[in-house]
């Protein structure tokens, strides 16, 4: 067996080139999706409401089929980039990793949408060109993206879905001093936030991914909210009982551009897609989805001083000084983090 870190190691073999930067735009992909080998199939999907074409990438020949979709907030491009480098470790004829590649391709069918929201990265925003966050569109289907997933949907019949964004980098993993580098969530189908067998199938997944990155991100894994959004696109496949996951990018220390970020989920798009072909992940309980740390916003800032002294009208007194972005907070950070402690 491998582990994760040993097609880390090999990273920069796969790297696709030109998205050092996290604001691309899809002019940046163009190229790295005509130079795809005769390995993948490209395809029209939609268009964006201003007219771009929509994209997706078909790859593998097996009976499991995987959805994976990225960017469809415009200014969330971590995703985008990384399944640009998974695409070439899958391309990859050398016998390096040969074992995990041709047991992705035989038993999985995989399914691409990269950069959901091309007219929102050309703005480097949230929404689409209309203003609407396709992620709260799932009900209405009024944004011809959000409408292109629900084709995709019917059309392709996915028994897994990958939801994938990008999260503030101020989010912690719990009440800890540990930034929220990635977070998970399995998104619950209905109100009552019912555990059906395809959403137990991505809490499974969830916990095997989570066991592999804590030696390599010890304690900076957490769980996104479980509040039913039934807008959201995680809740709408979820419902449509495909196992859907929800993979946050979110803050490592000194990664302003998201770099080693995309390199770790570069990793997780692997691991994950080895563990559904092998069935690795139905070994795993549902339980320790549950006891992963909750995201705890503004958890984290970029600098704490901490029990430094300040003179306010003449008296000074002790205290930490946290610092993110414009903000000062003082008082008592013991259980906060700053990414300048951690480098
Ligand atoms: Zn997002």
């Amino acid at each position: 067996m491998y582990e994760l870190s040993e097609f880390l190691g090999a990273y920069e073999r796969y790297k696709a080139p030109g998205l050092e930067n996290k604001r691309i735009t899809q002019a940046g992909i163009l190229p790295l999706m005509k130079a795809l080998p005769a390995l993948f199939h490209t395809a029209e999907v939609g268009q964006s409401f201003e007219g771009r074409t929509l994209y997706g990438i078909r790859v593998g020949s097996g009976a499991t089929r995987v959805l994976a979709w990225t960017q469809m907030h415009g200014d969330e491009s971590t995703a985008t980039r990384s399944v640009f480098d998974l695409c070439r470790f899958l391309a990859d004829d050398s016998v390096t990793f040969s074992e995990i590649r041709n047991t992705i391709l035989s038993r999985l069918s995989l399914f691409i949408v990269p950069m959901v929201n091309p007219d929102g990265a050309q703005r480097w925003q949230r929404e689409n060109a209309q203003g609407i966050d396709v992620n709260r569109d799932a009900r209405r289907g009024a944004t011809p993206e959000g409408r292109t997933l629900q084709n995709l949907c019917r059309t392709f019949a996915p028994h897994f879905a990958l939801n994938l964004h990008d999260q503030n980098s101020y989010y912690s993993a719990g009440a800890s001093r540990h930034p929220a580098t990635f977070s998970f969530q399995a998104a619950p189908p209905d109100a009552a936030g019912s555990i059906t067998p395809t959403r137990a199938q991505a809490m499974k997944l969830i916990v095997h991914l989570n066991q592999k990155l804590q030696a390599l991100l010890p304690q900076c894994i957490g769980r996104w909210n479980n509040d039913y959004e039934p807008r959201a696109f995680g809740e709408w496949f979820q419902a449509q009982r495909v196992a859907t996951l929800l993979i946050e990018s979110g803050g490592y220390p000194g990664d302003e551009e998201r770099n080693e970020v995309r390199r770790f989920h570069f990793g997780i798009l692997v691991e994950a897609l080895h563990a559904i072909a092998s069935g690795a992940y139905t070994q795993q309980k549902i339980e320790p989805y549950e006891q992963l740390p909750l995201n705890r916003e503004n958890g984290m800032f970029d600098r704490i001083a901490r029990r430094t002294e300040i003179t306010v009208g003449g008296r000074t007194f002790t205290t930490d000084v946290g610092r993110r972005e414009s903000e000062t907070v003082m008082g008592d950070l013991d259980d906060y983090g700053s990414y300048d402690f951690i480098l």
